[in-house]
């Protein structure tokens, strides 16, 4: 996949603009590359599409913020998600235009966009509406990243009519309203002349035509309740709470209109042994304090099996060990986070007679008074060290 450029570069705004001032951008460099002022022009049309991409998410409080914090991963059209670039539709580009100049009307932005595109395609049905699923992920999927094979219930477009919602092809009738153009024109006069402003058309919904025989299994819907199997490949390094949009894969639209989003929300299944911090995971080891005196080896858990560690002789509670790599990979990025092993030294509870006895005598022995010396740093400064 082409890499894809900065939506905040697309739109020439810095990261902190205001809405304001990123609507205005995109105005901009819609009118720049707007296909009526190039026709033809494959370069432009793929600027158009790729600014109304980058305003789609920048426009979006909760799409934006995803975007600051994982980039393009977190977004619809990497990782298998969506369509990528130019995945947005003419159609639903020059729709969402409403929402951008409606403001400015009477103005030439508007005589250029409202009235100036006579080529515009009608509109045909209502768009489905997205579906949002929960996914859970353990850990070892979350650091590979996952394949899956999702049953989702939803609406599907009906077979019988293949979404038209019409009995058969001789039960559409051109609408009397608009003449079948989907739109009702008007001309305004304004401060700049003679501006030509169209509405979608009340009596068709903007499609041109009317259905006067309704299909029998949808009853005109276009659309039946149904089942669909929805492959995904979920990117390694995601979090809980991560939502990634599947464009197209929602509700399926009324009367051939165009299907809604999928949202899969990611969720983390508690592992048991490992717990995620960060691109980090910690796990809490317990020895004995025999053992931590002693040394020993230990097996401890990790993401992909067990991993042998040598603990040296007079290890203290509160060390932390770093497995460097063993942790999760960052969704945005190349690297992978660490293990940390938490070293705890477990205190018997109870003894028995002769336990007693034996630590009794070792009571009094000078090596078994605390001494902690000028280099011992205690559990918040190492904490401090590993994570500086
Ligand atoms: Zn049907």
């Amino acid at each position: 996949m082409a890499t894809k450029r900065d939506y905040y570069e697309v739109l020439g705004v810095g990261k902190n603009a205001a809405a304001d001032e990123i609507k205005k951008a995109y105005r901009k460099v819609a009118m720049q590359f707007h296909p009526d002022r190039n026709p033809g022009d494959k370069s432009a049309e793929d600027k158009f599409k790729e600014a109304a991409e980058a305003y789609e998410v920048l426009s979006d409080a909760e799409k934006k913020k995803r975007y600051d914090q994982y980039g393009h991963a977190g977004m619809s059209g990497n990782g298998g998600f969506g369509g990528g670039a130019g995945g947005m539709r003419m159609e639903d580009i020059f729709t969402n235009f409403g929402d951008i100049f409606g403001d400015m009307q009477g103005s030439p932005f508007e005589a250029f966009f409202g009235g100036g595109r006579g080529t515009r395609e009608r509109t045909r049905g209502v768009r489905g509406g997205n579906l949002r699923i929960k996914v859970p992920l353990t850990l070892q999927e979350i650091a590979k990243g996952a394949h899956k094979s999702l049953k989702v219930k939803k609406h599907v477009t009906c077979e019988t009519c293949s979404g038209s919602g019409a009995k058969d092809n001789s039960s559409f009738h051109t609408c009397s309203a608009c003449k079948g153009s989907g739109v009702i024109r008007r001309i305004q006069n304004t401060v700049l002349g003679q501006m030509s402003t169209t509405t979608t058309c009340p009596t068709c919904n903007g499609e041109g035509q009317v259905i006067t025989a309704k299909c029998g299994t949808c009853h005109g819907e276009g659309r039946v309740y149904g089942e669909d199997t929805i492959q995904v490949d979920i990117p390694a390094g995601v979090a809980e709470g991560m939502q990634l949009s599947m464009s197209g894969k929602g509700n399926a639209g009324e009367r051939g209109g165009s299907a809604g989003d999928l949202i899969i929300a990611i969720e983390e299944e508690d592992h048991g042994d490992l717990k995620r911090d960060g691109n980090n995971v910690i796990y809490e080891l317990y020895i004995s304090f025999v053992d931590a005196a002693l040394g020993t080896g230990v097996d401890v858990p990790t993401i992909d099996g067990k991993a042998r560690i040598k603990i040296k002789p007079g290890t203290q509670a509160g060390e932390i060990f770093r497995l460097k790599g063993k942790g999760l990979p960052n969704v945005n990025a190349y690297g992978s986070g660490d293990q940390l092993i938490h070293v705890n030294v477990w205190v018997p509870k109870e003894l028995n007679n002769e336990e007693r006895t034996l630590l009794e005598k070792l009571r009094d022995s000078h090596n078994f008074q605390p001494n902690p010396g000028k280099n011992e740093k205690n559990f918040f400064e190492k904490m401090r060290d590993y994570f500086a």
